[in-house]
């Protein structure tokens, strides 16, 4: 490469939903924007999460200097914990982003090799040849930034996720400022998000969701629960202050909540009044009319809290008739079924719930700009170059014809494709004519290998370790299991113990559907990820082998 371009490679975040990388490179230094990851659509069956194809870091792997957060979401920094064996630099990042990766590095029993480094908004980094400014922007969680990178080419701001909120619920607002400063001095290229870009007009402020929370907590006749993302700290401390304000406690379940709520409360970011937390082992016992729950699972992730307390299986909460549900959080594409499902369930036990889609005052709004946002974003940065971030393809075009439409860019609009590298040099810009390696890894979580594709960790699983296939037959007007269940093997077992294995993986089994709701039998998507999620786990632990687990209901 020529000594004096730059070169901008997205690793991931252009046209899907997550896994956001951005890869900036200068001569022989590379900084890394991001390294989220992406859940797992469902027909990849047993592929926990999913993160982006590192491989051109680890080629490239003595130039990586640093990687900068923008944000604490899942979708830009999951993926750390799996890349940071393979490439342990520094990390950048704000305060509260920070504590939640520290949690994560905690977990995998990285964090005492971790190398983090605490910024905030208004500061600037060195990280070789890059200069890195933290401009503060508002979005749905805290401590969020955009960065401006001087590097010797030109500045490039990179926005994160954002939404220009004027009345932010911690009172600190969109760096406005800084943007038109960063404006008037000249920037060579914008990258930013371009979620929203269908909706016109403006975001709604966090703070819209006041009103109908408010007025649906005094309405509710018994106890309200509250569910929205854990990472949602403006949302969580509405629901805290309007909860004191009409005169309920409240309550907390499910663990990324209770440990986001700890992160933040403990770095002052929450304010939470003393005697307004109900104790989780109390939360059964306290007067409905006086409590409100928060709990995570907007998604109905199967093992999620929301999931759990909606068939009637959650250890700390059971609804009954006119207990109130709030799904205070976006409907993400892909999980619409899944979400209407655990919706049936709490309707069938006569709960009221309320999901976003209504016409009155919102339950919840988006953390992402709008068009007019992005309008007043491309005004006061006018850069030369332009180029969507975070979307679709379609949402990523759109938001170019946007950009078009304003007439604030001077150069060239750029559509990127992961794994195409553009390349800014002193006279121009351009598309590069080759692509880096580039695609998305599936993770298995339990064994924190990589798995190339679907297709090939099958392949592996099933040379390896075999197929195993456990089958349940469900009387279907009882919902009662018919018979002992039934498991087939193929290359799984191979001495003479496997008898006995098998008879204790059918206990396995029944014990999985015993400690199973009724609705929870009648839904067999749910009934087998328990299975799978709990025979994986039982044979993993008897013999250290991961079989491809295929359950198979039934219905007799
Ligand atoms: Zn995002
Ligand atoms: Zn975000």
């Amino acid at each position: 490469m020529s000594t004096n371009s730059l070169w901008a490679i997205p690793l991931g975040g252009l046209g899907e939903f997550g896994m956001n990388m951005m890869v900036l490179r200068y001569g022989d230094e590379i900084i890394v924007i991001d390294a989220g990851l992406m859940f797992p659509e469902q027909e990849l069956l047993g592929v926990d999460i999913v993160i982006p194809d590192i491989t051109y870091l680890k080629q490239n792997k003595s130039k990586v200097r640093a990687i900068v957060l923008t944000h604490a979401h899942e979708d830009h920094i999951g993926a750390i914990p799996y890349i940071l064996p393979e490439l342990n630099v520094p990390i950048y990042g704000t305060e509260f982003t920070l504590a939640i990766v520290r949690k994560k590095l905690e977990e995998h029993g990285l964090l005492d090799s971790a190398d983090l480094r605490e910024v905030a908004a208004g500061q600037k980094s060195t990280i070789g040849a890059f200069h890195i400014e933290y401009l503060h922007v508002t979005h749905s969680t805290i401590d969020c930034v955009a960065l401006a990178v001087r590097t010797p080419v030109g500045v490039i701001i990179h926005t994160g996720d954002f939404k220009i909120d004027p009345t932010p619920v911690d009172g600190k607002p969109f760096d406005l400022h800084a943007f038109a400063r960063y404006g008037q001095e000249g920037v060579l290229a914008l990258f930013s998000d371009s979620t929203n870009v269908e909706r016109p007009g403006f975001t709604p402020s966090e703070r819209a969701v006041v009103v109908r929370l408010e007025e649906l907590f005094r309405a509710a006749p018994r106890k309200v629960v509250v569910s929205c993302f854990s990472s949602s700290v403006h949302r969580i401390q509405q629901v805290i202050d309007i909860a004191q304000m009409v005169g309920r406690k409240v309550g907390i379940v499910g663990r990324s909540m209770v440990d986001n709520i700890e992160i933040a409360h403990g770095l002052g970011k929450l304010r939470i009044p003393d005697g307004s937390v109900v104790r989780p082992q109390d939360i059964k016992s306290y007067d409905p009319k006086r409590l409100v729950v928060l709990a995570s699972g907007t998604q109905a992730e199967p093992m999620s809290a929301l999931s759990r307390i909606a068939v009637d299986n959650h250890r700390l909460l059971s609804l009954n008739e006119t207990d109130t549900v709030i799904l205070s959080a976006r409907i993400i594409p892909g999980n619409e079924k899944a979400i209407f499902r655990m919706i049936d369930h709490l309707f069938r036990r006569r709960v009221l719930v309320y999901y976003e889609g209504g016409r009155s005052a919102p339950i919840h709004v988006s953390g992402h700009a709008s068009q007019e946002e992005m309008k007043i974003l491309l005004q006061l940065v006018k850069p030369k170059y332009f180029v969507p971030l975070h979307g679709e393809y379609r949402q990523l075009f759109r938001h170019a014809a946007l950009a078009e439409q304003v007439g604030a860019v001077s150069g060239q609009i750029f559509l990127m494709e992961t794994g195409h590298p553009i390349e800014f040099t002193a006279d121009g810009a351009a598309h590069m004519r080759e692509a880096v390696s580039a695609g998305r890894v599936m993770v298995d979580s339990g064994s924190l290998e990589e798995i190339q594709d679907v297709v090939i960790r099958d392949r592996r699983h099933l040379a390896e370790d075999g197929v195993v296939v456990p089958i349940i037959a469900i009387d279907k007007h009882t919902g009662h299991i018919e018979t002992s269940p039934e498991i087939v093997t193929r290359g799984f077992l191979p001495s003479e113990d496997g008898q006995e294995l098998l008879g204790k993986a059918r206990e396995v089994i029944l014990k999985t559907m015993e400690q199973s709701t009724p609705e929870e039998m009648t839904d067999w998507s749910v009934i087998k990820e328990k299975i799978r999620v709990d025979l994986k786990r039982f044979l993993n632990k008897q013999t250290s082998k991961r079989p491809l687990i295929l359950p198979v209901i039934l219905e007799v």
